[in-house]
């Protein structure tokens, strides 16, 4: 013998089913608003060209929108310095932006008709590491999350990083980017850098750009401007950082 009942569609299971559903759809935009990355904080109207560039998450009233009349991506050390160089030729004023341009300020903005955006979204390479000497050096697109998952490869650790995995090595650099710490060696990521190189203007005998290479030993100064340089001095192309096991 069977008992069969059909499904009672009374007003109290109605209810019950609709807030399944509500919840079932609220917990998928939330999944989705999770794994989305931010837009490309860098716009073109055309191309590369008449673009500007805004702080990804647009809500910071002290970070701005710069203009520019291009924007060109190198893909290694090489084809920056040639960028950088056609640029000082023309006299042309250059920004930095990145894969997610997190702190764009309102500093050495280009203007529309004339500036160049240099991206390091495409400038994201490991160059070398080295387990034994507990060194890592990427090239400065290269985002946080990179750098934590190169060091973990050979061993090595970044001790203390920032909030957010989207940031740049070259970003970091530019603002002194930090994690949180009350002893050690400080938390500023630049406590763990040795070596930057810095893509800068030169003059016609130099070929119009040169590259730097900074460090505690041979320059003290320019590598400690360099550690919080605000995108003022240079484009960082390449950082090489002691890090721990
Ligand atoms: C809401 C908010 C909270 C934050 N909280 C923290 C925090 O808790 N801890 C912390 O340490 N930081 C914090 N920051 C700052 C954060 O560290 C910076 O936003 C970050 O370093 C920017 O990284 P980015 O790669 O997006 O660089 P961008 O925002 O693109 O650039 C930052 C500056 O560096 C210059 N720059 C970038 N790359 C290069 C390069 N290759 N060569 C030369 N110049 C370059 C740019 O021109 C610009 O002037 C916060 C920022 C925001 C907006």
């Amino acid at each position: 013998m069977s008992f069969t009942s059909s499904p009672s569609y009374g007003p109290q299971n109605v209810t019950f089913w609709r807030t399944l559903l509500l919840l079932h759809c609220i917990s998928t935009l939330v999944l989705i608003t999770i794994s989305t990355p931010p837009e490309d904080p860098v716009k073109c109207a055309s191309g590369n060209t008449n673009c500007t560039v805004t702080n990804s998450y647009g809500t910071f009233p002290d970070r701005s929108t710069c203009r520019a009349a291009n924007v060109a991506y190198p893909t290694t050390e090489a084809e920056l310095v040639s960028i950088v160089a056609a640029a000082t030729k023309a006299g042309r004023k250059m920004r930095v932006t990145t894969r997610y341009s997190h702190s764009i300020t309102k500093l050495a903005c280009t203007d529309g008709n004339e500036g160049l955006f240099i991206s390091t979204k495409f400038l994201n390479h490991t160059v070398q590491a080295d387990a034994e000497a507990m060194t890592l050096t990427v090239e400065s697109g290269v985002t946080l999350r990179q750098l934590i998952a190169e060091a973990a490869k050979v061993g090595l650790a970044l001790p203390y990083a920032p909030y957010w995995w989207g940031l740049t090595v070259g970003g970091m650099m530019g603002t002194g980017a930090h994690g949180s710490s009350l002893w050690g060696n400080g938390s500023a990521v630049h406590d763990y850098v040795t070596e930057i190189n810095m893509v800068s203007p030169g003059s016609a005998n130099e070929g119009f750009a040169k590259v730097r290479v900074l460090s505690e030993a041979t320059t003290p100064n320019e590598f400690n401007a360099a550690k919080v340089s605000l995108g003022v001095l240079g484009v960082i192309s390449q950082v090489t950082f002691k890090l721990q096991p």
